[in-house]
This record gives structure tokens, C-alpha cells and sequence, in this order.
């Protein structure tokens, strides 16, 4: 089969919304050198989205190739796309490119690979190593700019647009408590 046939496979089960399993019988069984992969994933439905503070995210474009060497198979590319994200100090909307190079590699001898969350048997689930590259490719903490101020934890201000007039020495509203218990203290 060649691989352009394999790249129509792909797209079509992009558009039935499965999970982006690659069967690699192919390269373990026969002389085929590797397979291209080229394809759009659709991670709207992702638990990536929750995690990382994504909003939204187009169609993630892989492109790439799937070889063997010995008992190992390398998955060698680069992804790109678009996301919306939430800053988590305040709270904003923003849109940034996502992208990276992919380099996995795994052992197609199933007594050192117990693991089948890549492989299993002779299909390889794509989806998941992307979601993986994706999800490394990302900051820990996602902000829309390593300055940003955040939010006035007394009125909500967003202090990147403006100042507010709340008193700088207003102590943070979780150490409340702890306030209240020196003052008590030093009644004593
Ligand atoms: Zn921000
Ligand atoms: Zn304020």
C-alpha cells in the first residue's frame, strides 16, 4: 500500500472522530521503509483542554514519519496550531501558537513494552503521544505574559489596564483569620 493511500486512511478516521490508531503491521512484517503521516486532530474534546487552561484550539496539524530500526519504532515530526488559553493570574483571553518536534520512540518486543497505552499489538495510538508532546510543549503555569500583574485580590482589578485605589497594606483576605488571631493574642 503506499503511503498516500495510508495518509487518506488517517485523514478519514479524523473525520469519524476516532482515536488516531495507526496499524503498523507494515513495518514489522514487511519491507516497508516507514509510513508519512500528515493529519489534522481534533483535540476540542480533550482533557488537555481542562488541564492547561485552553479555552479552544484549532485542529492540531502532525506531520511526520513512523520507521523501524531493530526492535524499535520512531515516530519523528513536528506539530503545529493555535489555542486560546486563560491566563491564570488574570483571567484573560489569549491566542497563541502551539508547536514542537516530536521524537518518541518505542520497543515493538511486547515482553519489554507491558505497557499498550502506545502500542497495542500493531496499532499505534497517535492521538495520545500528541496530546503528550502537546501537553510538555506548554508552560507549567499559563500566563499571557511572564509581567503580567494579575488581578487585585481586594476589588478584581485587572492591574496590567490600570491601577485601583485599594490600600496597599489591605492584608490578603486568606490571612484574615491569621490577623484576627494576633490581635487576640496581643489583647492577652
Ligand atoms: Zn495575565
Ligand atoms: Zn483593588
Amino acid at each position: 500500500m503506499t503511503n498516500i493511500l495510508w495518509v487518506c486512511i488517517i485523514n478519514l478516521s479524523v473525520l469519524w472522530g476516532e482515536l488516531m490508531n495507526i496499524n503498523i503491521s507494515k513495518l514489522i512484517f514487511e519491507k516497508t521503509e516507514s509510513i508519512n503521516i500528515n493529519f489534522d486532530y481534533d483535540l476540542s474534546n480533550s482533557d488537555l483542554l481542562r488541564d492547561h487552561n485552553i479555552i479552544e484550539v484549532s485542529p492540531i496539524n502532525f506531520s511526520g514519519k513512523i520507521y523501524k530500526e531493530e526492535e524499535n519504532l520512531f515516530i519523528d515530526g513536528n506539530f503545529s496550531g493555535e489555542a486560546s488559553f486563560r491566563c491564570s493570574r488574570c483571567l484573560k483571553e489569549f491566542r497563541k501558537d502551539v508547536f514542537d518536534d516530536i521524537e518518541f520512540d518505542i520497543s515493538v518486543d511486547e515482553d519489554e513494552n507491558k505497557d499498550d497505552t502506545y502500542l497495542k499489538g500493531e496499532d499505534l495510538n497517535l492521538s495520545v503521544i500528541l496530546e503528550e508532546a502537546l501537553a510538555f510543549s506548554l508552560p507549567m503555569k499559563i500566563l499571557c505574559s511572564e509581567e503580567c500583574k494579575g488581578l487585585c485580590f481586594n476589588c478584581g482589578q485587572n492591574l496590567n489596564i490600570d491601577k485601583c485605589n485599594c490600600d496597599e497594606d489591605i492584608i490578603d483576605p486568606r490571612f484574615e483569620k491569621l490577623k484576627d488571631f494576633f490581635s487576640k493574642n496581643e489583647e492577652v
